[in-house]
């Protein structure tokens, strides 16, 4: 543990008003009551940095990639400042037995005490010998760094669901971390990469509060994920009306009407994107005009079907209704409002998944 983190805070220059901003912003994004604002401020500021240790396994760089990008100052970069980053083969200066040293030292130093973040999905084939770290295998080292580990934080959505490495024929038997260490508490942050934001507001919580957020039934802070992006999306009164961008450049997809029809995967995918946006809250993909793909739900690369619409009948009279016989003879307008209407039912079932809809 280093000192208390309002002294690194003083030291770069952070003014108070910025910081109690930031805590009220992160208290209002995880639904806690106004007075937590404050006291989040107050349990931050005295709160001592814990010591974090990295591990990047099989992955892109893009979760570190996407925890790093910011502006300065940066609600991002104050948190990345709160915690004392003792490992992380990607930003450490030290390389080689140098780094393994430092990593061995943070362990020992403070067992059962740090926190550790995984990136990268877990490599079983042929031994584990597919990605390994100065000769050691990914669940040689996953192993080892878990058993002092306070608690641990699987990034992204290959640490938390095994991602892109582990999709179809999984060639080097990837899994997630949840697959192997069964004694910890772990909270999954998905997304691919997950949003700066809610990366560091797992932290933020993980420090005031001293344990993990609450989670959903797949180990993600429902604070962050206990909503669609179909729940939250601006284009949702489109959606509402049967308003549906047909092609990425026709009249529907000018005027900004619902990108169902093209793939959108809103409906069933469970991140914070519509409301904290990305880029410092510029934008966000379906602001842009794309889709979501799903990215932070299992199986999400599998799963695939990117640009076809989430279970749709390409003939309203297959659809089996009066109300849909009544849309081909009246118009196109009634049959994709009955579609809508549809869409909104399978939207609405929670036991729905990404998968089944991809039928
Ligand atoms: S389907 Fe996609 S674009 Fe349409 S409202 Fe839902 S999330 Fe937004
Ligand atoms: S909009 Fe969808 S695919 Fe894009 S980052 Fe958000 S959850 Fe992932």
């Amino acid at each position: 543990m280093q000192g208390p983190l309002i002294d690194t805070l003083v030291r770069q220059g952070v003014s108070r008003r910025t910081f109690l901003k930031y805590c009220a912003t992160l208290a209002s994004m995880m639904a806690l009551p106004p007075t937590a604002g404050r006291a989040m401020a107050e349990a931050l500021a005295a709160a001592r940095r814990p010591s974090v240790i990295w591990l990047p396994f099989q992955e892109c760089t893009g979760c570190t990639e996407s925890m790093t990008r910011s502006h300065s100052p940066t609600l991002e970069g104050m948190i990345f400042d709160m915690v004392s980053l003792d490992y992380h083969e990607t930003l450490m200066a030290a390389a080689g037995h140098q780094a393994e040293d430092a990593l061995h030292a943070a362990m020992k130093d403070n067992a059962g005490k740090y926190l550790l973040i995984v990136d990268g999905s877990v490599p079983l084939g042929i031994d584990g010998a597919y990605s390994c770290i100065a000769g050691r295998t990914n669940v040689d080292l996953l192993k080892e760094a878990a058993a002092g580990a306070a608690a641990i934080v699987a990034m992204g959505s290959c640490a938390a669901f095994g991602g892109i490495p582990k999709a179809k024929p999984n060639p080097t038997g990837a899994v997630a971390i949840s697959d192997i260490v069964k004694d910890k508490p772990i909270v999954n942050v998905p997304g691919c990469p997950p949003i700066p934001v809610v990366m560091t507001g797992v932290l933020a919580h993980y420090l005031t509060f001293g344990r993990l957020p609450d989670l959903d039934d797949k180990l993600r802070p429902t604070a962050f994920y206990g909503e669609t992006i179909h729940d939250r999306c601006y284009r949702r009164p489109f959606y509402d009306q049967g308003k549906f961008a047909r092609t990425f450049d026709d009249e529907g997809a000018r005027r900004g009407w619902c990108l169902f029809e093209l793939g959108c995967k809103g409906p069933v995918t469970h991140n914070a994107c519509a409301t904290t946006k990305w880029n410092g809250g510029t934008s966000w993909p379906v602001e842009s005009g794309h889709g979501c793909l799903g990215c932070s739900e299992p199986d999400f690369w599998d799963a695939g079907g990117f640009y076809k619409a989430l279970s749709m009948p390409a003939d309203p009279l297959k659809m089996g209704t009066a109300a849909a016989a009544v849309g081909a003879v009246a118009g196109v307008a009634v049959s994709v409002a009955n579609r809508a209407k549809k869409h909104r039912a399978q939207a609405s079932h929670e036991t729905t998944t990404l998968a089944d809809l991809e039928k």
